[in-house]
């Protein structure tokens, strides 16, 4: 079995053709963790072609936001904009969709979480060695993955110590360690490497790729802007942060 592991989409319809592209031939089924919606100007076209394919999915705090599960305050402006837009954007049966994804799913030996997973509601980013480090103790399975930040990084804990490693793109996952993957974001990338992110868990092989898929960026950037969505949120995506 292989899957794919989506994150932080964030209507950015390019980005996600790409990405399914690109798997199409690789993996067997998709799993998602969330921000399918907020930030781009395709959250209803994002969603509908992810509900085709994916077999599981867990909410991300865009997807609470615009199902009125979480308020709009604790966003910075530019995310409270297109929270509000988008939530104009998608219909009634869509938002309920979203209001009903779970905040933590399990999927074999894999926890599936949007943010850090001790305490899921309270929306923490691992970004740093220690964050990673102390997020293991959260999850009881084997694996872990986590999106939310938009930066790829794997940290793992076995006999040898704690390891984490930002950048990597392939891990052969050793018996007796356990591990926490952040796949990185398919639809607005910041760790300044334009292309999109996701990951391949190939699960037999015991292996996780994960994978940069190059996108039309120029035109996920100008339908923002068309939108009269923050031209912020266009340029960011130019700089990949
Ligand atoms: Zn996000």
């Amino acid at each position: 079995m292989r899957y794919a592991v989506l994150s932080d989409i964030h209507g950015n319809l390019e980005s996600l053709r790409a990405v399914l592209a690109d798997a199409a031939d690789r993996v067997d089924a998709f799993l998602c963790l969330g921000d399918t919606v907020g930030y781009g100007a395709d959250p209803g076209p994002c969603v509908d072609t992810l509900a085709e394919r994916t077999t599981i999915s867990v909410a991300g705090n865009h997807e609470y936001a615009v199902a009125g599960k979480l308020g709009l305050e604790w966003f910075n402006r530019h995310a409270k904009a297109a929270a509000e837009w988008t939530i104009t954007r998608l219909t009634d049966d869509c938002r309920r969709y979203l209001g009903r994804l779970p905040l933590v799913t399990e999927v074999g030996d894999a926890t599936l979480v949007h943010a850090s997973p001790a305490r899921p509601e309270e929306w923490e980013y691992v970004l740093t060695a220690e964050d990673g480090f102390a997020a293991l103790g959260g999850f009881s399975t084997r694996l872990c993955f986590v999106g939310h930040s938009h930066v790829p990084g794997v940290w793992s804990i076995g006999s040898s110590g704690p390891e984490y490693e930002s950048r990597v793109l392939t891990v052969q996952l050793e018996a007796g360690r356990r591990y926490l993957v952040n796949v990185g974001s398919v639809g607005q990338p910041r760790d300044r490497d334009t292309r999109a992110a996701y990951a391949v868990w190939a699960v037999q092989e015991r292996r996780i790729e994960v994978r940069r898929v190059p996108y039309d960026v120029e035109a996920a950037r100008h339908k923002i802007l068309d939108a009269g969505l923050p031209s912020f949120l266009a340029d960011r995506l130019r700089a990949g942060r």
